[in-house]
This record gives structure tokens, C-alpha cells and sequence, in this order.
């Protein structure tokens, strides 16, 4: 076995979240009619003029800011020619030197470890339109065009070659598409395909310096597929090196049925691509202020919610990590949280609910937290039975898996079936000199000085009570009846 290092930098395309296109007026809607948010602009009709979209602008700025980027405040367009059979005017709106952003930092956890992730840079572009080449399930033997997607705004954004590992790549994926979530700036919902990836993947001899041949893989769309594909991908290369063949620079595709990457075409330099600056669209300076206003306007970052999760609730950084790992598993949690008293009490409790019972019930039905059934108030209140001791923690349960079922209220559940706990001394000691007479050979045992021996009659109790009985109260009454 030869020790190879793994090499990968990522080009990641986010749809800006805008209502209209980036150069024109065009909606940005997913799934309307073929061709029916078009228009001069967009279906590159000779002589139209391109408007910039203030918004796209603002959303890059305001993503380049949260990842620590230096924003450049020269704004410029390049139009980089290509044939392009989804863009009838043959070249591209982008950006070239310099892009609104560059040089920033995410940082990922690792096995437990932080990882600072360098950033190339962001720019603004305009993506293109798409062919077609079944409709439903009929394939066809030519293509039709749909330019609903044309001029779409997108932002590019370039990591430097620093992932290590196909698990690295999915941590930054990941921690990317959380970072945009909380901004608002793109949804990056890839099924959609709002957010898009080009891996580059090469392999070196373990320690060496220089990089290795690089291949790419185009327009990846799960993040799932990113981490199979570079598995795929980094140990046909060390195959081909180790039986003396030698790697091409080329661009690769992802076949995700059969698990494997197939040649697609050898790769073009930025020469073939004759960049030259857009004669429509005018250089100009953004604004001091712009950017300042952008910078105070920045939401609060899933870092800082898990920093103030761990100082504010006393969660463990466990917990604090895991509800901060989407932004609307956070926000639920602190939906339901102020609705109950005392936060710090309830905390963890609450943490606890959604990170076991409702994560697995979600993940089996699979479904996202925001359809979920038990909703953040109706969580709250059940965490506020158990609080006040209305209900044990294990008929809690029960009510839970109701109010999954039914998106009921557990108040209504609790009342309806009787459940309240029972503390109500005089009846469980009644049902505690039962379970004593009834249990010979426990109670034997525990004068003996075995003490564990009291969890049976604990138990037969619970069962008397149908599980309503209060288990500290049980337990209580137990122990001064046996040490009598
Ligand atoms: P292009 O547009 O030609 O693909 P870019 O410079 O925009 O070039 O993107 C290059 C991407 O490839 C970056 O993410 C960079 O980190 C990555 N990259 C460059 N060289 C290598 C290499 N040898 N191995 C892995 N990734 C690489
Ligand atoms: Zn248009
Ligand atoms: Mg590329």
C-alpha cells in the first residue's frame, strides 16, 4: 500500500436568495412553466442591456462578512465566453479580478478537533439556462431549452485546497450551508439545485509539497455524494499511480447510481475562456456605509448561538452543537424554551426531548422539524407536566408518542387518559403494603443488605399504579416501610 495524502478544494454555486434575477426583472421561482419567467434579458436577446440586482449584491457582501472575507469594494463584470448551449448569447456575467470577496476562513470540527478551512474567494454570477431531455418519464430524442433559470444570480464561492478527508469535505458542506441558512442569503437546498458543487480532488505522496494532478468533478448535488465521490475518486487514482499509469488533468462526472466517476472531458484554462471586462455593465465603487450598514445587520452565526447555548442554558457543548446545527432546530428549541419559566431548569430537558425523541421520530418518518407534529409550544408544555411532577418521565412517553401521532395538546392527552402521577400519599402507601406482602422473597433479600432488591417491589408498585405513581415518592415510602 502506498501512503498517499488526499488533496480537495471546493467550488461551491449558492442561488442568491432574491426575489428577481440578477440582471433583470425576471422571477427566480422554482418549478413554473418552461420559459415563463423570461424575458429580453434573460433569453440574451442582441442589444439588451443587463441591470444589476442591489439585493444579489448585498447578499454576497453580507455572506463575505460572516466568513471573514475582505470585502472589495470594486465592484466589476467579466464575460467569460464559452459554448454554451443553455445560454443562447454564448458567454457568461461573472466576475473576474477582483471578485466582491476574497480571502476568508471557515472553521469545522473534526473528530472533536477545529479545522480553520481558508477561502479563496466569492463572486457574483449569472447562471445559465437548462436543457431538456425527457419529459415525465418520455425520453427525447432532441433537446428543448428552459431559460426560467437563466441569469439567475449565484455566488461562487472557492475554497482553498485544504480539505483532507471526503469526511472534511462533508463537515464544511455542511457547516457552509448552516452559516447560509442563518443569513437568509441563498436556501442551498440542493435538491433544487440551489446549491451546487465542483470537487477537485488530488492525491500526493504523503509530506510532499507540491499538489498533485487535479481532476473535478462537476455539479455535484448532495452532500452525501461529495464525500462517496471523493472516497470513489482518491482510490482510483492512487490505482492508476501504483500500476505506473499517470493521471490526466480532466473533469470527471459522478454517476450516483453506479457509485463511480466517469471521464467527461479534459480541462480548459482560463485562457480558452478570453475574460474581458462587460462593456454593459460599469465599473463602480460600493459605498463605505453599504458594507458598514451590512456588517451591523449580520444575525447572530451558529457559533455565537452555541457559545451563548453553553453560557446562558449550561447545556453541554454536545447538546449546544447539535441544536445549533441547522438554524430551525435551534430556533424551535428557543421557541420552546421561553415559553417555560424557569430556562435554566428546563433546559436540558428540553435539549434532551428533541435531540432523542423527537430527532429519532422525525428521522424515521423523515421529515424536517419544521413539519414536525409536536410543536415547539406543545413540546414545551409537556416538559412543563414533567417539571411540576403532573406527570412521571415514563409516562411522558407515552403522551408523546399521542401527540407525535395526533399533533396533540398533552394537557388534553394527560386529562383525557387519566394519567395524571399520583402523589397522593395515603394510595401509594396502600399499594406499597401490597407490593410488600406480595414480594416475600425481595424484601428477604433487602434486610439481608441487599438494597438493589428494592427496584422489584419499586416496580410492582409502578405497575399497581399503571405507571402513575410518583417514582420518588414510591421510593421514599418503600424505604421507611422495609428499615421499620
Ligand atoms: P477552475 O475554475 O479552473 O476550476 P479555480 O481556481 O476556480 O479553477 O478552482 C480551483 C479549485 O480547485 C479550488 O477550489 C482549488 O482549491 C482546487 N484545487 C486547485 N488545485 C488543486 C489540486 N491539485 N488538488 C485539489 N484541489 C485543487
Ligand atoms: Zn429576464
Ligand atoms: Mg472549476
Amino acid at each position: 500500500m502506498s501512503k498517499h495524502e488526499t488533496v480537495v478544494g471546493l467550488e461551491v454555486h449558492m442561488q442568491i436568495n432574491t426575489k428577481s434575477k440578477v440582471f433583470c426583472e425576471c422571477s427566480t421561482e422554482f418549478g413554473e412553466a418552461p420559459n415563463s419567467h423570461t424575458c429580453v434579458v434573460c433569453t440574451s436577446q442582441p442589444g439588451a442591456i443587463p441591470i444589476l440586482n442591489k439585493k444579489a449584491v448585498e447578499s454576497i457582501v453580507k455572506t463575505g462578512l460572516a466568513l471573514d472575507f475582505t470585502i472589495n469594494k470594486q465592484c466589476t463584470f467579466a464575460r467569460k465566453q464559452y459554448f454554451y448551449p443553455d445560454v443562447p448569447k454564448n458567454y457568461q456575467i461573472t466576475q473576474s479580478e477582483p471578485p466582491l470577496c476574497s480571502k476568508g476562513k471557515l472553521v469545522i470540527n473534526v473528530a472533536g478537533k477545529e479545522k480553520v478551512v481558508n477561502l479563496t474567494r466569492i463572486h457574483l454570477e449569472e447562471d445559465a439556462g437548462k436543457l431538456v431531455h425527457e419529459i415525465g418519464s418520455r425520453k427525447l430524442d432532441y433537446s428543448l431549452l428552459d431559460l426560467n433559470r437563466a441569469s439567475v444570480g449565484l455566488m461562487e464561492l472557492v475554497t482553498e485546497p485544504e480539505l483532507s478527508s471526503p469526511q472534511e469535505a462533508l463537515e464544511f458542506l455542511m457547516e457552509l450551508k448552516n452559516i447560509v441558512e442563518y443569513l437568509g442569503t441563498s436556501e442551498c437546498n440542493m435538491e433544487e439545485g440551489k446549491m451546487r458543487c465542483d470537487v477537485n480532488i488530488s492525491i500526493r505522496p504523503a509530506g510532499q509539497k507540491e499538489l498533485g494532478t487535479r481532476i473535478e468533478i462537476k455539479n455535484m448535488n448532495s452532500i452525501s455524494g461529495v464525500r462517496d465521490a471523493i472516497t470513489y475518486e482518491v482510490e482510483r487514482q492512487i490505482e492508476v499511480l501504483d500500476s505506473g499509469g499517470k493521471l490526466v488533468q480532466e473533469t470527471r462526472l459522478w454517476d450516483a447510481r453506479e457509485g463511480i466517476t466517469k471521464s467527461m472531458r479534459t480541462k480548459e484554462s482560463a485562457l480558452d475562456y478570453r475574460y474581458f471586462p462587460e462593456p454593459d455593465l460599469v465599473p463602480f465603487d460600493l459605498p463605505d456605509s453599504f458594507v458598514e450598514t451590512l456588517k451591523k445587520e449580520l444575525p447572530e452565526l451558529p457559533k455565537a448561538r452555541r457559545v451563548r447555548f453553553i453560557k446562558d442554558y449550561g447545556l453541554s457543548k454536545y447538546d449546544a452543537n447539535y441544536l445549533t446545527s441547522s438554524k430551525i432546530i435551534a430556533d424551535y428549541y428557543e421557541e420552546a424554551l421561553n415559553i417555560l419559566q424557569d430556562k435554566k431548569v428546563a433546559a436540558k430537558l428540553v435539549a434532551n426531548w428533541i435531540s432523542t425523541e423527537l430527532n429519532a421520530r422525525l428521522n424515521s418518518s423523515k421529515i424536517d422539524i419544521l413539519e414536525s407534529p409536536v410543536s415547539s409550544k406543545n413540546l414545551a408544555k409537556l416538559v412543563s407536566l414533567i417539571l411540576s411532577g403532573t406527570i412521571s418521565g415514563k409516562i411522558a412517553k407515552t403522551v408523546f408518542e399521542e401527540m407525535y401521532e395526533k399533533s396533540s395538546d398533552p394537557e388534553i392527552i394527560v386529562k383525557e387518559k387519566g394519567l395524571i402521577q399520583i402523589s397522593d400519599e395515603s394510595a401509594i402507601i396502600k399499594m406499597c403494603e401490597e407490593a410488600i406482602s406480595e414480594s416475600p422473597k425481595a424484601v428477604a433479600e433487602f434486610k439481608a443488605g441487599k438494597e438493589r432488591a428494592i427496584g422489584a417491589i419499586v416496580g410492582l408498585v409502578m405497575k399497581k399504579s399503571k405507571g402513575q405513581a410518583n417514582p420518588q415518592l414510591v421510593n421514599k415510602i418503600l424505604l421507611e416501610k422495609l428499615k421499620a
